[in-house]
């Protein structure tokens, strides 16, 4: 079966940020189609951090509640270090003049897709297809048609004005425009465990968000609602299948925790991680988002949250300008700001994590943990610090 479809905005990808940006655009009148390969939003082990600013946004939409609901505030964060345990612990509390959501809260991605979705349900210009994968791009006279491919519908033809990718760091839409895609792949790849192991009870005085400095034995522990998670640097030299073997990720463990019996792991990912922004968010009338734009390491929580900043800012200048109430200019001022934004402060932010993290210089962890201390000791340092940590500065 062959069906043609006319829609305002085609979005490739139904991750967290396709969903949040398609749900705007329709919010904001928009005929919007969408479509994930994906049979179904599972519980996925990625992202689990959001941002004041991401809740900020996500509330216009009514996503935010449902999600605090589902998720753990956590009001404070640590830096630890492997061998000293807790260096400071930041209180959000001095960020209470500044937004609403004045800490991280933490819940899987998959809870943000899972409510987006059902939204897109309601809302009556949308089409959001699951087990749909996009195969192809043109562009016509008026626009773009995709190939859609799905289990359930057979292949479809869609046609768009505006195509938005949300397709992820190997976006193909990214691939059939040639944008560049640079930067860097990092040395090791990262172990994520989630365990059934209460490490609150287990380790002293943790936060629910702590990051541990170690040149060796660096990591970082996070609690959510499936479980605690532990990340942690792996030998990139082993297979993935050595590396998710239980006898290596008990032995990986427990360079954390002591783990006295059994085999108390919930889930396991390793992934390779990389930084690299794409030459331009903007070509004509198609628009990166997300890890389809850029992608960075974890440690701040940032991609997710900047991704999903992408899309909304977008579906804010969008819809104006598609009206004729805003010059087609500010398209691109979108495009510049968010592709800086990438560039530099979640890439440098992210970076700077990584090598404070793992720093191997005595003289230069002593200074850092010195650092970490004054924070706990004068507000207006942390103040500017937690600014820069939940994101608030990148979208003010
Ligand atoms: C294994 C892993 C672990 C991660 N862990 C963390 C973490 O701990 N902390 C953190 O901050 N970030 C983490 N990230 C990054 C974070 O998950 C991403 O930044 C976030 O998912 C970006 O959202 P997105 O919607 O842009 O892309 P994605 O979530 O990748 O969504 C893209 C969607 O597009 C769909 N798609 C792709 N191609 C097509 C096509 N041709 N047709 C239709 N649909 C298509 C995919 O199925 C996917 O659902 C992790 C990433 C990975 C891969």
């Amino acid at each position: 079966m062959t069906e043609a479809i006319d829609y305002d905005v085609i979005v490739v990808g139904g991750g967290p940020v396709g969903t949040t940006t398609a749900l705007k655009l329709a919010k904001r009148g928009m005929k919007v189609a969408l479509f994930e390969k994906r049979e179904a939003a599972t519980l996925d082990h990625r992202a689990s951090t959001f941002h004041p600013p991401t809740l900020e946004m996500l509330d216009e939409l009514g996503l935010t509640d449902p999600l605090i609901e589902k998720g753990i505030l956590a009001r404070s964060y640590q830096f630890r270090d492997a061998k000293l345990g807790k260096i400071v612990d930041l209180d959000f509390s001095v960020l209470d003049n500044d937004t609403r959501y004045p800490y991280r809260l933490q819940v899987e991605q998959s809870r943000l897709t899972a409510a987006a979705l059902e939204a897109l349900a309601l809302e009556p210009n949308v089409t959001a297809m699951l087990d749909a994968e996009v195969t192809d791009v043109r562009e016509t006279g008026a626009g773009f048609e995709v190939d859609v491919v799905s289990g359930k519908n057979g292949a479809v033809t869609a046609s768009g004005r505006y195509l938005i990718a949300a397709d992820g760091s190997k976006s193909l839409v990214r691939e059939h425009y040639d944008i560049e895609f640079a930067g860097h792949t990092y040395p090791e790849r990262y172990l994520v465990i989630t365990t059934s192991l209460p490490l609150h009870d287990i380790l002293d005085d943790l936060a629910v968000v702590n990051y541990v400095a170690d040149p060796e034995n660096w990591h970082v522990l996070l609690r959510n609602p499936s479980g605690w998670r532990v990340l942690l640097p792996s030998d990139p030299a082993l297979s993935v299948e050595e590396q998710t073997d239980p006898a290596y990720v008990l032995s990986q463990l427990r360079r954390v925790v002591p783990v006295v019996d059994g085999y108390p792991v919930v889930h396991v990912t390793v992934y390779e991680v990389h930084r690299k922004v794409a030459a331009t968010f903007r070509k004509g009338n198609v628009f990166l988002i997300g890890d389809a734009a850029h992608v960075n390491n974890p440690l701040g929580g940032m991609g997710m949250n900047s991704g999903i900043h992408d899309g909304l800012m977008l579906a804010d200048v969008l819809p104006r300008v598609d009206r004729g109430e805003s010059p087609d200019t500010d398209l691109d001022l979108w495009a510049e700001n968010r592709r800086a934004i990438a560039k530099t402060y979640v890439g440098e932010e992210t970076e700077g994590n990584w090598n404070a993290l793992r720093d191997n210089s005595d003289e230069r962890r002593a200074a850092k943990r010195a650092e970490w201390e004054a924070l706990g000791r004068d507000e207006v340092a942390r103040h500017k610090f937690l600014m820069t940590a939940s994101m608030l500065t990148s979208v003010r």
